[in-house]
């Protein structure tokens, strides 16, 4: 029998305002724990919370990018329930009067695009981090108060992949607003998943389970996939499915069961006595919506058009905002903008990858990286030597025609000589000579390769293989 996923995703993500929701304390990562703390988000008696209005805007922001309804009229609720990072016992959240609702977003599937509908959107307060050390546990407040959007699904993901498409794609517009930084390493984008499956074409959804502790979207992709066989095979063997929360173990590639879910009227939710309720008026909306950037999927259809690159190519390159400003200040300066997005989607990708940078942290600017797609373009190095070059000004900050110069890289363009250099390599080789005339049309490119080697990889490999494949059908050898 075939079976479906049902998947819904509800996403944390927190705001980088420069204070928390409630107080005037600072929101800052990797602050010497309980130093960014006062008495109102330690929860002391008597205090008052005073809302910050930036998290409004914030929100709203969002809500509109996500195509969501902003609600006239919102406030806040109290959450209770104990635990010792909570220290007033209840979490100031919103319950049944979020800011935003009904929105959508647009995901890319292998059939084409989707779309997900956004529950809601609502406002919350994070709750301190515990540290768990040798024989004792410590509690850090820091991050009590810190303010928080919680972005809630609809059930409409059908598979891991999709899911793992949502992440991507959320966490590209909630970047490009510039809200947060959404870094899952640092605990500013957070990730629960609910899930169940039924059969095929049934219209009851089964019953769900929800998995915590997904610390990257890759997680998220591995932990439905195990999920969802794990139900899959519990209802083939007549087994039911229990209402529970269950936590991945990213090391056993498993999920396993923590607690039986608690229902809402756990949380025995009542609206906030201390926060007035907070109406927005159409105006504040309009204003907002004016000031939004241009989103991730607008961006990539003007990239296209503008600079006559891929789809696939805009798209990668627009996985991230300031990556995507990097490739536009770059291609204004380049004659070949194709050029350009082939060298940073490849080379200058991987070297980012490899020393764990972004481009903002590269010491190459625009205007440099420009020369180097330029010397590329107008074939004085090859491919092979401009990621040499690419290295080299990472580390050193020189330009890259200094560096063409210096080691002497520039491609060699030399017809008679490269011409000697074939004649030679042919004349060594008989034996492949022998294999590409009885029709091993490949073994060319051992001869390529010998005399790439001979000119220290700075031939243009094509030109090579074309002088190389005239002279063997001239007869020489
Ligand atoms: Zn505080």
């Amino acid at each position: 029998m075939d079976w479906e996923a049902v998947i819904g995703l509800e996403v944390h993500v927190q705001l980088n305002t420069n204070t928390k929701i409630f107080c005037g304390c600072r929101n800052e990562f990797g602050a010497e724990p309980n130093t960014n703390v006062c008495p109102v988000c330690l929860g002391f008696p008597g205090v008052l919370p005073v809302f910050n209005q930036k998290v409004l805007e914030y929100a709203i922001k969002v809500g509109l990018a996500l195509n969501c309804r902003i609600a006239g009229y919102t406030k806040f609720d109290r959450k209770n329930y104990f635990y010792p990072d909570l220290p007033k016992a209840y979490q100031i959240s919103q319950y049944d009067m979020p800011i935003a609702t009904e929105g959508w977003i647009e995901i890319d599937t292998e059939n084409g695009p989707k779309k997900i509908g956004i529950k809601r959107v609502h406002m919350e307060e994070d709750a301190g981090k515990l540290i768990h050390g040798e024989g004792a546990s410590y509690v850090d407040y820091n991050r009590a108060g810190v303010p928080l959007l919680e972005i809630v699904s609809q059930p409409d993901i059908s598979s891991p992949e999709e899911a793992y498409e949502y992440l991507t794609t959320l966490k590209q517009i909630v970047q490009y607003l510039g809200v947060s930084d959404c870094d899952m390493e640092k605990g500013s984008l957070r990730c629960d998943a609910n899930v169940s499956v039924r059969r095929r074409g049934e219209g009851k959804l089964g019953t769900k389970t929800e998995i915590k502790n997904l610390n990257s979207f890759k997680g998220v992709k591995s932990a439905l996939e195990y999920e969802i066989r794990r139900q899959i095979s519990a209802l083939e063997s007549g087994e039911t499915i229990q209402q529970e929360t269950r936590l991945w173990d990213a090391n056993k590639g498993i999920t396993q069961s923590m607690r039986s879910k608690e229902e809402a009227h756990d949380y025995r939710y009542f609206p906030e006595p201390d926060l007035l309720p907070i109406k927005v008026d159409s105006s504040t909306i309009e204003s907002l919506r004016s000031e939004l950037p241009e989103m991730p999927k607008a961006r990539r259809r003007r990239l296209v058009e503008e600079y006559k690159i891929t789809e696939y190519d805009a798209k990668v390159l627009c996985l991230e905002k300031e990556f995507a400003d990097y490739f536009e200040e770059t291609a204004r300066l380049v004659k070949n903008p194709k050029k350009c997005a082939n060298l940073m989607i490849s080379i200058l990708a991987e070297q980012l990858n490899q020393r764990g940078i972004s481009v903002k942290d590269l010491a190459v600017s625009p205007e440099q990286l420009s020369e180097l797609v330029n010397l590329w373009d107008e074939g004085k190095i090859n491919n092979l030597v401009v990621k040499q070059v690419l290295e080299e000004m990472i580390e050193t900050g020189k330009p890259a025609g200094a560096i063409v110069e210096e080691k002497g890289l520039a491609q060699v363009s030399d017809e008679g000589m490269l011409e000697g250099l074939a004649r030679e390599t042919i004349e060594k080789n008989p034996k492949v000579v022998q294999d590409y005339r009885s029709g091993k049309k490949n073994a060319v490119m051992f001869l390529v390769g010998q005399v790439m080697k001979a000119t220290r990889g700075k031939a243009n490999p094509q030109k090579v293989r074309q002088l190389l494949e005239r002279l063997l059908e001239e007869g020489v050898g």
